[in-house]
Protein backbone atom coordinates (compact mmCIF):
# COMPACT_ATOMS: atom_id res chain seq x y z
CA UNK A 1 0.00 0.00 0.00
CA UNK A 2 1.05 3.50 -0.97
CA UNK A 3 2.49 5.74 2.09
CA UNK A 4 -0.43 8.67 2.08
CA UNK A 5 1.43 12.11 2.45
CA UNK A 6 -0.54 15.22 3.73
CA UNK A 7 -2.52 16.40 1.15
CA UNK A 8 -1.78 20.16 0.50
CA UNK A 9 -5.75 21.80 0.24
CA UNK A 10 -5.62 25.35 0.17
CA UNK A 11 -8.70 26.68 -2.19
CA UNK A 12 -10.48 27.19 0.97
CA UNK A 13 -7.84 30.50 2.65
CA UNK A 14 -7.66 33.11 1.41
CA UNK A 15 -4.46 33.93 -0.57
CA UNK A 16 -2.97 35.80 1.90
CA UNK A 17 -2.46 32.98 4.97
CA UNK A 18 -0.47 30.12 3.52
CA UNK A 19 -2.04 28.15 5.88
CA UNK A 20 -2.44 24.14 4.96
CA UNK A 21 -5.27 21.58 5.88
CA UNK A 22 -3.97 17.96 6.02
CA UNK A 23 -6.27 15.13 5.22
CA UNK A 24 -6.27 12.75 7.72
CA UNK A 25 -5.04 9.02 6.77
CA UNK A 26 -8.23 6.96 4.46
CA UNK A 27 -9.49 10.36 3.02
CA UNK A 28 -7.36 11.03 0.38
CA UNK A 29 -8.06 12.44 -3.29
CA UNK A 30 -9.96 10.67 -5.14
CA UNK A 31 -8.28 8.56 -7.89
CA UNK A 32 -8.67 6.44 -10.48
CA UNK A 33 -5.79 4.26 -11.46
CA UNK A 34 -5.61 1.22 -13.42
CA UNK A 35 -3.35 -1.39 -13.48
CA UNK A 36 -2.92 -4.49 -15.92
CA UNK A 37 -3.29 -8.19 -14.95
CA UNK A 38 -0.33 -10.40 -15.49
CA UNK A 39 -0.94 -13.88 -17.85
CA UNK A 40 0.39 -16.82 -15.63
CA UNK A 41 -0.72 -20.24 -15.56
CA UNK A 42 -1.62 -22.60 -12.82
CA UNK A 43 -0.59 -25.98 -14.38
CA UNK A 44 -2.35 -25.99 -17.63
CA UNK A 45 -4.92 -23.32 -16.75
CA UNK A 46 -4.16 -19.86 -18.43
CA UNK A 47 -4.68 -17.00 -15.38
CA UNK A 48 -5.30 -13.48 -15.20
CA UNK A 49 -3.55 -12.15 -12.01
CA UNK A 50 -4.83 -8.85 -11.23
CA UNK A 51 -3.74 -8.58 -7.39
CA UNK A 52 -1.02 -8.35 -6.00
CA UNK A 53 0.14 -5.72 -8.64
CA UNK A 54 3.47 -3.49 -8.18
CA UNK A 55 2.80 -0.77 -6.18
CA UNK A 56 -0.45 -1.36 -4.79
CA UNK A 57 -0.28 -4.79 -3.20
CA UNK A 58 -3.98 -4.94 -0.98
CA UNK A 59 -7.50 -3.04 -1.52
CA UNK A 60 -8.10 -2.88 1.62
CA UNK A 61 -7.88 -6.17 3.25
CA UNK A 62 -7.95 -8.17 -0.22
CA UNK A 63 -4.61 -9.07 -1.35
CA UNK A 64 -5.04 -11.58 -4.20
CA UNK A 65 -6.97 -11.54 -7.15
CA UNK A 66 -7.08 -14.54 -9.87
CA UNK A 67 -9.44 -14.43 -12.98
CA UNK A 68 -9.59 -17.64 -15.26
CA UNK A 69 -12.03 -18.03 -17.65
CA UNK A 70 -14.35 -17.72 -19.36
CA UNK A 71 -13.58 -21.01 -21.08
CA UNK A 72 -14.94 -24.28 -22.54
CA UNK A 73 -13.52 -27.72 -22.65
CA UNK A 74 -14.14 -31.22 -23.24
CA UNK A 75 -12.82 -34.15 -21.27
CA UNK A 76 -10.09 -33.49 -18.85
CA UNK A 77 -9.70 -30.62 -15.62
CA UNK A 78 -9.02 -26.97 -16.34
CA UNK A 79 -8.35 -26.79 -12.33
CA UNK A 80 -6.34 -29.17 -10.93
CA UNK A 81 -4.00 -27.71 -7.78
CA UNK A 82 -3.01 -30.52 -5.73
CA UNK A 83 -2.42 -30.42 -1.46
CA UNK A 84 -0.91 -27.33 -0.69
CA UNK A 85 -0.66 -24.93 2.21
CA UNK A 86 -2.24 -21.79 3.50
CA UNK A 87 -1.67 -19.05 6.86
CA UNK A 88 -3.10 -15.81 7.73
CA UNK A 89 -5.35 -15.46 4.71
CA UNK A 90 -9.19 -16.16 3.39
CA UNK A 91 -9.88 -17.50 0.17
CA UNK A 92 -12.88 -16.59 -1.39
CA UNK A 93 -14.03 -18.47 -4.47
CA UNK A 94 -16.78 -16.89 -6.77
CA UNK A 95 -18.02 -18.49 -9.96
CA UNK A 96 -20.13 -17.18 -13.55
CA UNK A 97 -19.63 -20.96 -14.07
CA UNK A 98 -18.94 -23.93 -14.02
CA UNK A 99 -17.48 -25.36 -10.79
CA UNK A 100 -14.44 -26.52 -8.58
CA UNK A 101 -14.55 -29.08 -5.83
CA UNK A 102 -12.50 -28.17 -2.60
CA UNK A 103 -10.90 -30.87 -0.16
CA UNK A 104 -9.29 -29.34 2.98
CA UNK A 105 -7.18 -30.82 5.63
CA UNK A 106 -9.95 -30.13 8.27
CA UNK A 107 -12.01 -32.87 5.85
CA UNK A 108 -14.51 -30.59 4.47
CA UNK A 109 -15.31 -30.80 0.56
CA UNK A 110 -17.01 -28.36 -1.00
CA UNK A 111 -17.92 -27.80 -4.71
CA UNK A 112 -18.36 -24.11 -5.79
CA UNK A 113 -21.36 -23.38 -8.08
CA UNK A 114 -22.10 -20.35 -9.83
CA UNK A 115 -23.95 -17.68 -7.39
CA UNK A 116 -22.49 -19.25 -4.37
CA UNK A 117 -19.36 -18.61 -2.68
CA UNK A 118 -17.38 -20.76 -0.57
CA UNK A 119 -14.46 -19.24 1.82
CA UNK A 120 -11.62 -20.81 3.61
CA UNK A 121 -10.05 -19.48 6.34
CA UNK A 122 -6.41 -20.43 6.67
CA UNK A 123 -5.78 -18.89 10.17
CA UNK A 124 -2.69 -20.69 11.32
CA UNK A 125 -2.61 -23.49 8.71
CA UNK A 126 -5.06 -25.34 6.63
CA UNK A 127 -4.10 -27.70 3.46
CA UNK A 128 -6.59 -27.89 0.64
CA UNK A 129 -7.03 -29.21 -2.90
CA UNK A 130 -8.87 -27.69 -5.89
CA UNK A 131 -10.23 -29.47 -9.07
CA UNK A 132 -12.94 -29.48 -11.38
CA UNK A 133 -15.16 -32.14 -10.87
CA UNK A 134 -15.59 -35.40 -12.91
CA UNK A 135 -19.08 -34.26 -13.09
CA UNK A 136 -19.15 -30.96 -14.95
CA UNK A 137 -20.76 -29.08 -17.22
CA UNK A 138 -17.57 -28.08 -19.38
CA UNK A 139 -17.30 -24.38 -18.69
CA UNK A 140 -15.10 -22.68 -16.22
CA UNK A 141 -15.81 -18.99 -15.17
CA UNK A 142 -14.77 -17.36 -12.07
CA UNK A 143 -12.57 -15.24 -9.54
CA UNK A 144 -10.61 -16.34 -6.90
CA UNK A 145 -9.46 -14.21 -4.10
CA UNK A 146 -7.49 -13.75 -0.98
CA UNK A 147 -8.19 -11.62 2.24
CA UNK A 148 -5.26 -11.16 4.52
CA UNK A 149 -6.24 -11.89 7.96
CA UNK A 150 -5.00 -8.58 10.68
CA UNK A 151 -3.04 -9.51 12.99
CA UNK A 152 -5.66 -10.21 15.58
CA UNK A 153 -7.31 -12.96 14.09
CA UNK A 154 -4.43 -14.61 11.62
CA UNK A 155 -3.41 -17.01 14.12
CA UNK A 156 -6.91 -18.06 14.67
CA UNK A 157 -7.98 -22.02 14.01
CA UNK A 158 -8.15 -22.64 10.26
CA UNK A 159 -12.05 -23.29 9.17
CA UNK A 160 -14.55 -23.20 5.81
CA UNK A 161 -17.85 -21.76 5.44
CA UNK A 162 -19.81 -21.99 2.11
CA UNK A 163 -23.02 -20.42 1.19
CA UNK A 164 -24.88 -21.81 -2.01
CA UNK A 165 -26.76 -18.63 -2.74
CA UNK A 166 -25.24 -15.30 -1.44
CA UNK A 167 -28.02 -12.55 -1.06
CA UNK A 168 -28.81 -10.60 -4.32
CA UNK A 169 -29.84 -6.94 -4.38
CA UNK A 170 -32.72 -6.16 -6.96
CA UNK A 171 -31.79 -1.63 -8.29
CA UNK A 172 -32.85 -0.10 -11.45
CA UNK A 173 -30.82 -1.74 -13.99
CA UNK A 174 -29.02 -4.26 -12.32
CA UNK A 175 -28.53 -6.96 -10.14
CA UNK A 176 -25.79 -6.65 -7.09
CA UNK A 177 -24.87 -10.17 -6.19
CA UNK A 178 -22.91 -9.42 -2.21
CA UNK A 179 -20.46 -12.78 -2.17
CA UNK A 180 -18.43 -10.67 0.59
CA UNK A 181 -19.08 -8.68 3.58
CA UNK A 182 -21.69 -5.91 3.02
CA UNK A 183 -23.38 -3.55 0.56
CA UNK A 184 -25.98 -1.17 1.20
CA UNK A 185 -27.61 -2.45 4.28
CA UNK A 186 -27.46 -6.01 2.99
CA UNK A 187 -24.53 -8.85 4.21
CA UNK A 188 -22.99 -11.80 2.78
CA UNK A 189 -23.23 -14.77 5.64
CA UNK A 190 -19.66 -15.84 5.44
CA UNK A 191 -17.97 -14.31 8.25
CA UNK A 192 -14.61 -11.76 7.57
CA UNK A 193 -12.43 -10.39 10.00
CA UNK A 194 -12.29 -7.08 8.74
CA UNK A 195 -14.20 -4.80 7.48
CA UNK A 196 -15.00 -5.32 3.34
CA UNK A 197 -17.38 -5.49 0.60
CA UNK A 198 -16.86 -8.07 -2.33
CA UNK A 199 -19.68 -7.69 -4.87
CA UNK A 200 -20.68 -9.03 -8.58
CA UNK A 201 -22.72 -6.31 -10.39
CA UNK A 202 -24.82 -7.27 -13.18
CA UNK A 203 -25.84 -4.17 -15.56
CA UNK A 204 -28.56 -4.98 -18.04
CA UNK A 205 -28.65 -4.11 -21.90
CA UNK A 206 -29.17 -0.97 -22.53
CA UNK A 207 -29.30 0.20 -18.75
CA UNK A 208 -27.13 2.54 -15.98
CA UNK A 209 -26.81 2.19 -12.48
CA UNK A 210 -25.63 4.04 -9.57
CA UNK A 211 -23.97 2.15 -6.15
CA UNK A 212 -23.93 3.44 -2.96
CA UNK A 213 -19.37 3.50 -1.78
CA UNK A 214 -18.95 3.69 1.64
CA UNK A 215 -15.94 6.95 1.34
CA UNK A 216 -14.11 5.24 3.89
CA UNK A 217 -13.29 2.43 1.25
CA UNK A 218 -10.52 2.09 -1.30
CA UNK A 219 -12.74 0.18 -3.85
CA UNK A 220 -10.98 -1.78 -7.28
CA UNK A 221 -13.15 -2.87 -10.32
CA UNK A 222 -12.67 -5.60 -13.18
CA UNK A 223 -15.02 -6.14 -15.87
CA UNK A 224 -15.67 -9.86 -15.99
CA UNK A 225 -18.28 -9.59 -18.98
CA UNK A 226 -19.53 -7.62 -22.04
CA UNK A 227 -19.23 -3.84 -21.75
CA UNK A 228 -19.46 -1.27 -19.37
CA UNK A 229 -18.67 2.13 -18.80
CA UNK A 230 -17.85 3.22 -15.45
CA UNK A 231 -18.82 7.12 -14.36
CA UNK A 232 -18.50 7.43 -18.68
CA UNK A 233 -15.26 5.51 -18.63
CA UNK A 234 -15.03 2.77 -21.03
CA UNK A 235 -13.83 -0.35 -19.04
CA UNK A 236 -11.26 -2.76 -20.37
CA UNK A 237 -11.19 -6.39 -19.23
CA UNK A 238 -7.27 -6.83 -19.02
CA UNK A 239 -7.18 -3.95 -16.55
CA UNK A 240 -7.94 -3.68 -12.74
CA UNK A 241 -9.56 0.04 -11.95
CA UNK A 242 -8.63 1.59 -8.27
CA UNK A 243 -10.17 4.21 -6.23
CA UNK A 244 -9.16 5.72 -3.46
CA UNK A 245 -11.30 6.68 -0.65
CA UNK A 246 -13.61 9.67 -0.56
CA UNK A 247 -16.08 8.30 -3.01
CA UNK A 248 -19.76 7.72 -2.27
CA UNK A 249 -21.04 6.21 -5.78
CA UNK A 250 -20.31 5.18 -8.65
CA UNK A 251 -21.95 4.48 -12.28
CA UNK A 252 -22.28 1.64 -14.51
CA UNK A 253 -23.63 1.75 -18.25
CA UNK A 254 -23.59 -1.30 -20.77
CA UNK A 255 -24.82 -1.53 -23.68
CA UNK A 256 -25.29 -5.33 -24.25
CA UNK A 257 -25.16 -6.16 -20.42
CA UNK A 258 -22.22 -6.81 -18.38
CA UNK A 259 -20.61 -8.13 -14.92
CA UNK A 260 -18.01 -6.13 -13.02
CA UNK A 261 -16.20 -7.79 -10.06
CA UNK A 262 -16.34 -4.79 -7.12
CA UNK A 263 -13.88 -5.19 -4.25
CA UNK A 264 -13.55 -2.59 -1.08
CA UNK A 265 -12.83 -2.15 2.37
CA UNK A 266 -10.59 0.76 4.84
CA UNK A 267 -7.33 1.20 3.92
CA UNK A 268 -5.36 -2.08 5.59
CA UNK A 269 -3.40 -0.81 8.43
CA UNK A 270 -0.92 -3.39 9.16
CA UNK A 271 1.67 -4.37 6.62
CA UNK A 272 1.92 -7.93 5.10
CA UNK A 273 4.23 -10.10 3.56
CA UNK A 274 2.94 -12.16 1.02
CA UNK A 275 5.21 -15.31 -0.29
CA UNK A 276 3.97 -18.64 -2.09
CA UNK A 277 0.43 -19.15 -0.67
CA UNK A 278 1.35 -17.68 2.85
CA UNK A 279 0.63 -14.06 4.19
CA UNK A 280 2.49 -13.31 7.38
CA UNK A 281 4.34 -10.45 8.55
CA UNK A 282 8.12 -11.33 9.05
CA UNK A 283 10.65 -13.47 6.98
CA UNK A 284 11.03 -16.29 9.80
CA UNK A 285 7.21 -17.02 9.96
CA UNK A 286 7.61 -17.62 6.28
CA UNK A 287 10.27 -19.95 6.47
CA UNK A 288 9.11 -21.71 9.50
CA UNK A 289 5.77 -22.12 7.58
CA UNK A 290 7.35 -23.74 4.77
CA UNK A 291 9.36 -25.50 6.47
CA UNK A 292 6.54 -27.45 8.47
CA UNK A 293 4.64 -27.91 5.40
CA UNK A 294 7.96 -29.56 3.98
CA UNK A 295 7.57 -31.48 7.04
CA UNK A 296 4.35 -32.59 7.08
CA UNK A 297 4.26 -30.83 10.23
CA UNK A 298 0.85 -28.66 11.46
CA UNK A 299 -1.25 -28.07 8.30
CA UNK A 300 -2.54 -31.73 7.75
CA UNK A 301 -2.66 -34.06 4.87
CA UNK A 302 -5.80 -33.66 2.16
CA UNK A 303 -6.87 -37.70 1.79
CA UNK A 304 -9.42 -37.53 -1.00
CA UNK A 305 -7.06 -35.83 -3.89
CA UNK A 306 -4.91 -38.27 -5.88
CA UNK A 307 -1.81 -37.89 -6.21
CA UNK A 308 1.20 -36.12 -4.84
CA UNK A 309 0.87 -32.66 -2.96
CA UNK A 310 2.88 -29.56 -3.94
CA UNK A 311 6.15 -28.85 -2.63
CA UNK A 312 7.38 -25.76 -1.29
CA UNK A 313 9.78 -23.55 -3.27
CA UNK A 314 13.14 -23.34 -2.00
CA UNK A 315 12.95 -19.84 0.13
CA UNK A 316 16.33 -19.13 -1.63
CA UNK A 317 14.33 -17.54 -4.32
CA UNK A 318 12.57 -15.37 -1.76
CA UNK A 319 11.70 -12.89 -4.20
CA UNK A 320 8.27 -14.39 -4.68
CA UNK A 321 7.24 -17.36 -6.16
CA UNK A 322 3.94 -17.33 -7.93
CA UNK A 323 0.94 -18.77 -5.45
CA UNK A 324 -0.88 -21.50 -6.41
CA UNK A 325 -4.16 -20.40 -5.47
MN1 LIG B 1 -5.12 -22.39 -2.35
Amino acid sequence: MAARRPTVVDSMNSGKIAAKTCTALGTARHILESYRVREVSLGSLPVSRALPVRGRRLIGPWCFLDRFGPLTFHGGKPVDVAPHPHIGLQTVTWLLDGEIVHNDSLGFEAVALPGGVNVMTAGKGIAHSEQTPADNRGRLDGVQLWVALPDAHRHMDPAFESSPQVPVIEKPGALVRVFAGSHEGTTSPCRHYSELTGLDVETHSGEETELELEPRFEHAMLLLEGDCAMDGHFMESALLYYHGPGRSSIRFRSRAGCRVLLIGGPPFPETILMWWNFVARLPGEIVQARDDWEAHVGFGEVPPYEGRRLSAPSVIRFARPNPVS
